[in-house]
């Protein structure tokens, strides 16, 4: 935290620390053989509040390498372009892609860990480039989704791939919500967060199969519970890899 945030809200500051003193704690004292971060690969006896105490990633980030593996997207060198990755999920793919893979980072505003920025609405980037785009708890962001979802097909190479995951809100609801009469004041009391311009429902693949994409899904709560726990995963976390065909 900088200095000025420190004077204009010691509180907030004082708190920070505690909170980093207590999952350093936690990363010694509760190591054991019971969970497993798959992003820092910590293994402890527990998750806490669904964080893991080292790199405190959260249910839905773990889901993501997990993804990976499990549509069998990471074996092989690839070129990959992540839209808008967290700090956890790019340390993730830096470290694991294999030797060989171009690994590009998008995002519509400068950040550290970003090389391209630009808006996925509308890029210059080459077509038929990548082997595997991935958007992580984004399209609910960006107004234009299915803009996003066009851009991602021609960006792809044909067979390529395309991983998402959204939140499904409310829980295991059926159906996607939005409304563009809806101020984006009102998005918190509607959508369930400040910055999410629709309500995704489980139906939410539809809109990349009449792009083209073919679809596979992973929902979470068909795992083996073994998986569900030693990950600390969320029982209602979806995720589909689409297929450029
Ligand atoms: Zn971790």
């Amino acid at each position: 935290m900088k200095l000025a945030n420190f004077v204009n809200n010691p509180r907030a500051y004082v708190n920070k620390a505690k909170d980093f003193l207590l999952n350093k704690r936690r990363v010694v004292l509760h190591a054991g053989d019971n969970v497993q971060c798959d992003i820092c690969n910590w293994k402890g006896t527990q998750f806490f509040e669904g964080k893991c105490p080292k790199c405190r990633s959260l249910q839905r980030t773990r889901l993501m390498p997990f993804a990976l593996e499990y549509f069998n997207l990471i074996q092989n060198p690839k070129r990959v372009l992540h839209i808008a990755p967290n700090l956890n999920e790019n340390t993730y793919m830096a470290k694991n892609l294999q030797k060989g893979s171009t690994y590009d980072r998008l995002n519509i505003r400068p950040v550290k860990h970003i090389n391209i920025v630009q808006d996925i609405t509308h890029t210059n980037l080459l077509s038929e480039n990548y082997d595997l785009v991935v958007a992580w708890h984004v399209l609910e962001h960006i107004v234009q989704d299915v803009r996003a979802i066009e851009e991602v097909y021609r960006l792809l190479k044909t067979g390529g791939h395309f991983l998402v995951s959204v939140p499904i809100y409310p829980l295991k609801s059926p159906h996607t919500f939005e409304d563009s009469e809806i101020p984006s004041k009102d998005f918190e009391k509607v959508h369930g967060h400040h910055d999410h311009c629709r309500s995704c429902g489980l139906d939410y693949y539809l809109r990349f199969e009449k792009v083209g994409f073919k679809t596979q899904e992973l929902k979470v709560q068909n795992l083996p519970p073994s998986d569900i726990e030693k990950f600390g995963l969320f029982e209602d976390h979806v995720v589909w890899c689409f297929q450029k065909s």
